[in-house]
């Protein structure tokens, strides 16, 4: 199969050809129909993150069909339509017996642990656990972006963060997390305020169901700018881009007894990134961690999508093959962009 292939992290990757994926005991083989390119496939390519070895195989916002299946699977069969959280799960553990799959003790994650989706065939564990069914409604380029944004705004905003009609929302970031964010708030009827330095992705956000924005280039405090607009304060709070500043920010525009959701991920040297916690005292704040989100909760999800609540499509704003992944993994460095692409590794 071909295959967006880097031997060395920081390298270029290059397409070619690699030997098909065979389907494990438990798993199976998908044949790649959609799949996104995220800022994480950026950071893997970089070498930030320590399960990948090299040579290496991006992609982990997938959809597709099933093509192979394992001995042991029970629940799929060849040309099931299917999609997969970035998280894995094992289905044995702890976790997993107690339904938090999205933080399993020995999950897999697609094109981390082991090669993943920028390729036209991609081998996923344990399908019983981790497959979900994609509506035909849904067309594969929207189903590839539920799996690692859009299901990770829905967890942080609705599962973790408890959004209800009429709060204040806050989501510090508007790439394609904080985009889906301030969507997915906006349909549970709350008034959401978006900040970001770019004002293509406040634009965006705007559209999506933006109450207010804040243009973070421009503001020398958008937590105090969030709790002018807001009253005094969100009483949901997001930094979905990750980052100690805007972790910060977050937690500082939040009310009394606010909430705030880290979704984003926070690479740093040490492992640390400093907190307020002296305000998350005084003002009793909760502080959320929030990590994609297991399979057997979708279903609310992809009712929301196929009723058209949710929007997901919107967010996808151009189309590649897997020849212009190379330059467009590179290029996400320098411009993350405000919108979502989604590479058919079919298409020539
Ligand atoms: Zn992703
Ligand atoms: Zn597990």
């Amino acid at each position: 199969m071909r295959a967006v292939v880097f031997e060395r992290f920081g390298e270029p990757a290059e397409v070619r050809d690699v030997p098909d994926p065979r389907p494990a005991e438990h798993g199976v083989v998908v044949r790649v129909e959609a799949t996104g390119l995220c800022r994480s496939d950026w950071h893997g390519w970089q070498g930030h993150d320590p399960d990948i070895t090299l040579p290496h195989v991006p992609g982990h916002e997938l959809a597709g069909v099933v093509e192979a299946v394992g001995a042991r699977v029970t629940g799929w069969r060849p040309g099931d339509r299917v999609t997969v959280p970035f998280v894995c799960a094992c289905g044995g553990c702890p976790s997993c017996a107690a339904g938090d799959q999205q933080v399993c003790e020995r999950q897999t994650q697609p094109g981390f642990t082991h090669w993943g989706s920028f390729a036209e065939y991609v081998a996923l564990d344990h399908a019983d656990v981790n497959l979900v069914a994609v509506p035909e409604e849904l067309t594969f380029a929207t189903a590839a972006s539920l799996g690692c944004r859009f299901a990770t705004a829905f967890r942080a905003v609705v599962q973790q963060g408890r959004v209800a009609a009429g709060e204040w929302v806050a989501v510090h970031g508007c790439g394609g997390v904080g985009l889906s964010a301030v969507m997915i708030a906006a349909a549970a009827g709350a008034r959401v305020v978006a900040v970001d330095v770019s004002p293509t992705a406040l634009d965006l956000a705007r559209k999506f169901g933006a109450a207010h924005v804040v243009d973070a280039a421009h503001t020398d405090d958008t937590a105090r700018a969030v709790r002018e607009l807001t009253g005094g304060g969100a009483h949901l709070s997001l930094d979905a881009l990750g980052s100690p500043v805007t972790c910060a920010a977050s937690v500082n525009g939040l009310r009394r007894r606010g909430r705030h959701v880290q979704v984003g991920l926070l690479p740093s040297a040490d492992g640390t990134t400093p907190v307020p916690m002296a305000r998350a005292v005084a003002l009793e704040l909760e502080l959320l961690g929030s990590h994609g989100m297991a399979a057997h909760t979708y279903p609310p999800l992809l009712d929301l999508v196929r009723s058209g609540t949710l929007r997901p499509d919107l967010l996808v704003t151009s189309a590649i093959g897997l020849d212009a992944v190379p330059q467009a993994l590179a290029a996400l460095g320098s411009a993350p962009g405000a919108g979502v692409t989604v590479i058919e590794p079919w298409s020539r």
